[in-house]
């Protein structure tokens, strides 16, 4: 089973992608983890990917398809991937459909979770994650229960570099210029289910849960 989570920043498209893996036993990508992660490694991949990552910017396309074509083809994605982040331009989704296509594979369902741009703004402008396990805080409307501390698993709390007023409107930009045409894209070959992300994490993950069982 492959399938796709979409969303603007903040929609909350890592926590439910996360969350919906576990539950399904499929293996979690997370472009955007995987090259914060090899930040701390500072490989060639991670020097290239900072630059535009700090602005807010998608990183290219053939440094990001070959990536992903590469993390694919190992044996713990046979059975089935949850992409979180990727496809994030028309480019993108036409070289998964490709490359899928050459290994008799499809994109199964796309889970798009949308969320007003008001909302979005305030929930990334306050947000805290931690560094251990990357599970997301909100200064006012989930703080942690001692500052700066993971609930979960102790762990240090951090703001990331992009979630900065400016770079946070440039993210919000890129997604309705060149993810937003996915919508249509996987509309048209009917493979879309349009979450409503408002209310909690529990709330919106049951509505995925029951768009997918159908
Ligand atoms: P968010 O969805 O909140 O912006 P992500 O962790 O998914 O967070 O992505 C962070 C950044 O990583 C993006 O702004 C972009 O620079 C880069 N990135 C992640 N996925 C892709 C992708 N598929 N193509 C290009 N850049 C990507
Ligand atoms: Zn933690």
């Amino acid at each position: 089973m492959y399938i796709i989570f979409l969303g603007a920043p903040g929609a909350g498209k890592g926590t439910q992608a996360a969350t919906v893996a576990r539950g399904l036993k499929l293996t979690h990508i997370a472009t955007g983890d995987i090259f914060r992660q090899a930040q701390g490694q500072k490989t060639e991949l991670a020097l290239k990917a900072k630059e535009y990552m700090e602005q807010g910017k998608l990183v290219p396309d053939e440094i990001t398809i070959q990536m992903v074509l590469e993390r694919i083809s190992q044996p713990d994605c046979e059975t089935g991937v949850i992409f979180d982040g990727f496809p994030r331009n028309l480019v993108q989704a036409k070289s998964l459909d490709k490359a899928f296509g050459q290994q008799g594979k499809a994109v199964d369902s796309v889970i798009y979770i949308k969320v007003p741009e008001e909302e979005l703004l305030e929930r990334l402008s306050g947000r805290w994650i931690c560094r251990k396990c990357q599970a997301p805080y909100h200064k006012v409307n989930s703080a942690p229960k001692v500052a700066g501390v993971c609930d979960r698993c102790g762990g240090e709390l951090y703001q990331r570099a992009d979630d900065n007023i400016e770079t946070i409107k440039n993210r919000l930009k890129v997604f309705s210029d060149e993810t937003a045409p996915l919508i249509d894209y996987y509309t048209q070959s009917g493979k879309l289910l349009e979450i409503d992300g408002e209310g909690d994490m529990d709330e919106v993950g049951n509505r995925i849960i029951s768009a997918l069982r159908k």
